[in-house]
């Protein structure tokens, strides 16, 4: 729109607040930035606050709270940000096209394929705030995915609350995520792309097919599980169980052995007894993912679950989580430990604290020194240092071309157990 940004809320003159409350403590988040630009509105009457997103349900009520705010907007309502932007602003907006969408960096770009979710888990407020799920037609996205390549986009994200469910809301016969993903595919500037998250329930064969048939397509998956146990599963809605759950990460790991699997864990749900939350421990030291989520459950407002009683008391709930993380970090350390002295393949995004920074096909950041222009580039690096969140180690050679390369990186599952029985 011809606007520039500033780093500085106390110099912007257009405020746009983007909010989350998918648990408690983001809402809370929300309503502390909020009480702190009421402070900038007094000193400054002509700056513009717009909040956006999932805090905004009840406007009215909002209005009430929040009355220095100059209009709320619901998520994803860019049309209307847009329009609200124009007319505050004293300069004509650009008739430039945006494509919807973010930057991760400037070489990673985030585009959404669809909004809202037709799941019903009990626990989650996203559906109550974004409606069911509509999936934007497959000219839109690929038209934004050429406006990101144009702009320098080397790596595009598909998102969607459950982006393997892409299309089923659309006319029998149209475009499934595996369609979308050969259609992106097609980009020669693109080198890889990546989708997230994935409900275990759609997660299709014919998904797994073209991740394994695509070279550009990251083998890498968001699988939230939620818990390790059978009845808490049942009573989140979540619709599989937990045998159903393994079997599908069995399948994953024998059909794309290099994959990398990621998942979300809620600790707390109402009734979960330590028995239930041990099966949940059990199950990520079975499962050894590649990275854990954890979250403490906390009631959203209109929820089926919110009836409940939160029986979990937030010292214990502190004390799962943190047990949690431990395990996990333990496995995320042994599995990094083995790729010391090993060649990975990362895509250069930016500089971070004086060094390049990259992730691998598998999601790891790698972090390197040198002197040269790396950014947007394909680094092959060797590891040198591990730890549990990153991974240091010095490139061996660069090469602008992709040449077919996501899907050989060192870190096979074969590999990794190879490693650990060494050690
Ligand atoms: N659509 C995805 C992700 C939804 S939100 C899915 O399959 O669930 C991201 C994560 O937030 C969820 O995976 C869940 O682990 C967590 N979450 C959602 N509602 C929550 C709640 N009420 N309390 C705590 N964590 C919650």
């Amino acid at each position: 729109m011809g606007l520039s940004s500033t780093v500085d809320a106390q110099q912007a003159d257009l405020l746009i607040l983007i909010t989350c409350v998918v648990r408690q403590s983001a809402e809370d988040k929300v309503v502390g930035r909020l009480t702190s630009l009421k402070h900038l509105k007094q000193h400054r009457p002509e700056a513009i606050i717009i909040v956006m997103g999932c805090f905004v349900a009840d406007v009215p009520a909002l209005q009430h709270r929040f009355p220095y705010v100059d209009a709320f907007l619901g998520p994803s309502d860019l049309q209307g940000l847009f329009d609200l932007a124009a007319q505050h602003m004293r300069q004509p907006p650009s008739a430039q096209k945006r494509p919807v969408g973010t930057e991760r960096s400037a070489i990673s770009a985030l585009v959404p394929i669809s909004y809202g979710c037709d799941h019903h888990c009990t626990y989650c407020i996203v559906r109550l705030r974004r409606g069911s799920q509509q999936s934007r037609l497959l000219p839109e996205i690929l038209s934004d995915v050429a406006s990101w390549v144009q702009r320098g986009a080397r790596e595009v994200t598909l998102l969607g609350q459950n982006v393997d469910a892409y299309g089923q809301d659309l006319p029998a016969g149209s475009p499934d995520l595996a369609h979308v993903l050969h259609a992106v595919h097609r980009f020669d500037e693109l080198w890889r792309i990546r989708f997230l998250t994935s409900h275990p329930g759609n997660l299709s064969d014919r998904l797994i097919q073209a991740v394994a048939q695509l070279p550009k397509v990251c083998s890498h998956f968001e699988l939230p599980v939620q818990s390790g146990d059978d009845d808490i599963l049942r009573r989140m809605g979540r619709r599989y169980t937990v045998q159903q759950y393994r079997d599908l990460v069995a399948c994953l790991r024998q059909r794309l052995p290099d994959c990398s699997i990621a998942t979300d864990v809620i600790v707390g749900f109402p009734g979960e007894d330590e028995s239930q939350f041990q099966a949940t421990y059990n199950l990520l030291s079975s499962l050894r993912f590649d990275a854990v989520h954890i979250a403490k459950y906390s009631p959203r407002p209109e929820t089926p679950a919110a009836v409940l009683t939160d029986s979990v008391p937030a010292a214990e709930k502190e004390r799962r989580r943190a047990l949690l993380e431990e395990l996990q970090t333990h496995i995320v350390m042994a599995n990094n430990t083995t790729l010391l002295g090993k060649t990975v393949k990362i895509l250069v995004e930016d500089r971070h604290r004086g060094r390049w920074r990259g992730r691998t096909v598998t999601n790891k950041h790698v972090f390197f020194e040198h002197g040269g222009d790396w950014q947007g580039q394909l680094a092959t690096v060797r590891i040198t240092w591990a730890g549990p969140w990153s991974l240091r180690g010095e490139p061996v050679e660069n090469s602008r071309a992709p040449t077919g390369t996501n899907k050989d990186e060192t870190t096979s599952k074969e590999s990794l157990a190879e490693g650990l029985q060494d050690s």
